[in-house]
């Protein structure tokens, strides 16, 4: 265990930059935290949960994956060493759900070579960031349970620094860190850990939820209400931290030359699963809900999902996005309602 004073904080980022591009919690117009590239002006430690996780780091918005001219194939493998710092538990759980699914049954090599270029460092949370966070509910946070490679809890005028890799451990290799004493360290740890856990609220519903939805017990009704409701906008999928559904589309950049580029789609557009001839499996808006949902509470539940129990990590953005109210918040507890 390490510790690091606050006041060095700036001093390690700035160091760290000097070998890596390090993305963190910055200010923005309209005091939006942005995670963006180091910036001492406007880094700030006094944020909540991003409106947006830090997914476009693994799957950018639109990225090129390679390109063909008269020589062949050339694949564009970005390689670039980043540090992700002060990212949350809910977040951390929500990548190592998606590297699982990108890298496990087919080895996305382009997702896979930012994976392995990217360090993480979680910033532990010492409560919920807002009323709709329920990562204790889905086991995801507040604190992260694997995968970081430092972890870092807030504990006033210092940092307590969990290291969680010889990775991370190399990172602490710079002026600022020094040991602490395990054991009173790990006593602080502990007790901030218990009263985080304990300050988030969970859902009763969600488990009752979820065993509905393994036994096939949720009437096509409720979803095709949901559907009703639902004005298709994506933006559930496009701010959820386990989402990685996309699209590709080929183009000409010059004579005898071409890019294959891939971009963020939505499950619940209506084109996302038409077919060739016509047919689309998902045909209203109502089976497309109930998909996404599927997707989140039962399938890949028994996944390696590094101690989380399903594939939503309980960040709640849905609910906070929604404009029509239909995150997993409300829809798990309509199921047990209905
Ligand atoms: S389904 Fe909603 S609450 Fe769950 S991880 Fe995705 S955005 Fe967060
Ligand atoms: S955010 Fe709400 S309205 Fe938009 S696609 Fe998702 S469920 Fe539908």
């Amino acid at each position: 265990m390490k510790t690091l004073a606050k006041k060095d904080l700036a001093k390690v980022l700035n160091g760290w930059s000097r070998d890596y591009t390090v993305l963190c919690p910055n200010k923005k117009a309209h005091n939006e935290i942005m995670f963006d590239v180091f910036d001492e002006q406007r880094f700030t430690l006094d944020y909540t949960k991003p409106s947006m996780p830090p997914k476009s780091s693994f799957l950018p918005h639109s990225e090129t994956v390679f390109m063909v001219d008269d020589n062949g194939y050339h694949p564009v493998i970005q390689e670039t060493k980043t540090i992700l710092f002060g990212i949350r538990a809910c977040d951390m759980t929500g990548i190592l759900q998606s590297k699982s699914f990108m890298t496990t049954d087919t080895d996305d090599v382009f997702y896979r070579s930012r994976w392995e270029n990217t360090l993480t460092v979680v910033m532990a949370c010492a409560g919920p960031q807002n009323e709709t966070c329920f990562c204790t509910t889905t086991n995801s946070g507040p604190y992260a349970r694997k995968g970081y490679d430092l972890q870092f809890y807030d504990v006033g005028e210092s940092f307590l620094v969990e290291v969680g890799s010889e990775t991370g451990s190399k990172l602490t290799i710079i002026e600022g860190f020094s040991d602490i004493d395990d054991s009173e360290a790990l006593d602080k740890m502990h007790s901030f850990q218990q009263e985080a856990d304990q300050s988030i609220e969970r859902i009763p519903e969600f488990a009752q939820a979820m065993d509905r939805l393994a036994n096939n017990g949720v009437s096509d009704d409720l979803w095709e209400r949901f559907g009703n409701k639902c004005i298709v906008c994506g933006g559930c999928t496009f701010v959820c931290p386990t989402c990685t559904c996309f699209n590709v589309v080929d183009r000409q950049t010059a004579d005898q030359e071409g890019e294959r580029i891939r971009t963020w789609d939505a499950c619940l557009y209506t084109g996302f699963t038409k077919e060739a001839s016509g047919h689309n499996p998902r045909s209203s808006q109502g089976l497309r809900l109930k998909r996404r949902h599927e997707h989140k509470l039962r399938y890949f539940n028994d996944r390696d999902t590094h101690g989380a129990l399903c594939t939503c990590v309980g960040c709640g953005r849905c609910s906070d996005y929604c404009p029509v109210h239909i995150g997993t918040i409300e829809v798990v507890k309509a199921i047990v309602k209905d």
